[in-house]
């Protein structure tokens, strides 16, 4: 069991963000948000998905205006998912002169880099603030390395010069994000946001990086943390990369909500950020979201593709199935599949699933044993394995995990 770090819990347009809750998997949107079709659609996909936050940029008064209409058109498809801004350069004016965007989005994402210079900061900042008190919103202080407050980081610069042993040029940056971070938080509680209305995050690209800057700011706050490691990338890289990056923080505790930054193949859709956080968590048993389908990687002793093809089809047909299950098979998420290659460990890794089929390898007999709840249920044969398989897999699902069956095993 991993224990987490102790913070506080904010509200999130009904959702909880701290250490008494899950761990919440978020989002953002890469559509124009002045697009309020194609962005509610993007929002629905990922909420769908199992996004339980979605955010969007709001940068020009078009997508400010777009939100209602958004938040409606999401309402029409039966969603509810906290919508959050995401405001660079302008927010002070767009929430001040769009006073329903403001009450409409669940939390404003505020960047202490991206408010404005000099005697500008702080009053915009405190606009934002003040926006946030009077609609009784959280925020998020979101710092980024690459937008870092200068003003900040050329205090810390000065500071660390005079020192008798000065540091690194990066433990210097990392200071800076940690100060900005908590220093623009203090000052959002002076203006008078309750201190349960804050969240923050320190994203930088680097995995080690991350984990210096979370440490840090873990052992100096208790507000709950956004985590995620910024400008992952794409694809395989991408995944790779955030993974590495975040588990060892949430093993130590540190975060309460995650997003996956992956830049989308051309055309591809975006929900896989929302399930690779999901398998990140899962992975860790932090959370569990849908069955896990065990299946071993494949050697010589396999006939054919048919065993990755039907893990595959397996894995594929469960994450179909499950907004549907979720509702009716409560604890369905806690079933194990397994799918293995040959009767060397499909027998045994069978045995230790709820149900779980072992194909036959080279030279074996062509018969497929079907294991349930630790038992012979069957032996499959034929070239309809995959099919009976398939279907034997949902009798056990609404057997199992029905609401009105009895509960077999
Ligand atoms: S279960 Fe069989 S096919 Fe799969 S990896 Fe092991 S020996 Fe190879």
């Amino acid at each position: 069991m991993i224990a987490r770090r102790q913070t506080v819990a904010v509200n999130v347009g009904g959702v909880n963000i701290g250490s008494a809750h899950p761990i919440v998997v978020q989002s953002m949107t890469n559509t124009d948000t002045a697009n309020a079709e194609a962005t509610a659609m993007q929002v629905a996909q990922l909420a769908r998905a199992g996004s339980e936050v979605v955010r969007v940029t709001v940068n020009t008064r078009e997508a400010a205006a777009a939100i209602p209409e958004i938040v409606r058109r999401l309402a029409d498809l039966g969603l509810s998912v906290p919508l959050v801004g995401d405001f660079h350069y302008n927010g002070h004016i767009l929430l001040r002169e769009y006073p329903e965007t403001a009450r409409l989005l669940a939390k404003y994402r505020i960047n202490p880099g991206n408010v404005g210079a000099g005697q500008h900061h702080d009053a915009n900042f405190a606009t934002m603030i003040e926006v946030a008190r009077e609609y009784d919103k959280p925020v998020r202080i979101g710092v980024n390395w690459g937008s870092l407050d200068q003003q900040v980081l050329a205090r810390l610069m000065d500071e660390n010069t005079a020192a008798g042993s000065p540091k690194s040029g990066t433990d210097v940056m990392i200071d800076a994000m940690v100060v900005s971070a908590l220093e623009s938080a203090q000052y959002a509680e002076q203006l008078g946001l309750p201190h349960d209305k804050i969240l923050i995050s320190v994203k930088v690209s680097s995995a080690p990086e991350l984990w210096q800057v979370y440490r840090q700011l873990a052992a100096k706050c208790d507000y709950p943390l956004h985590l995620g490691l910024t400008e992952a990338g794409m694809g395989m890289k991408g995944m790779v990369a955030t993974s590495v990056a975040l588990a060892p923080l949430l093993t130590e505790g540190i975060g309460d909500t995650i997003r996956v930054s992956l830049t989308p193949e051309p055309g591809a859709s975006r929900k896989l950020e929302v399930e690779v956080a999901q398998q990140i968590l899962q992975s860790l048993g932090l959370r569990q979201f849908l069955p896990q389908v065990t299946s071993c990687p494949g050697c010589g002793r396999t006939t054919s593709q048919f065993f990755q093809e039907l893990a595959q089809k397996i894995q594929d047909y469960i994450r179909d199935a499950m907004p549907e299950w979720k509702g009716r098979y409560p604890g369905v998420e806690d079933m194990q599949v397994a799918v293995m290659g040959c009767i060397v460990n499909g027998p045994g890794e069978s045995k230790h699933a709820n149900i779980g089929i072992s194909l036959p390898g080279t030279g074996e007999d062509p018969r497929a044993p079907v294991y349930q709840d630790g038992k012979l249920l069957t032996t499959l044969k034929g070239p309809r394995i995959a099919e009976d398989f398939q279907a034997l897999l949902e009798k056990y699902v609404q057997e199992r995990y029905g609401r009105d069956q009895p509960v077999a095993g």
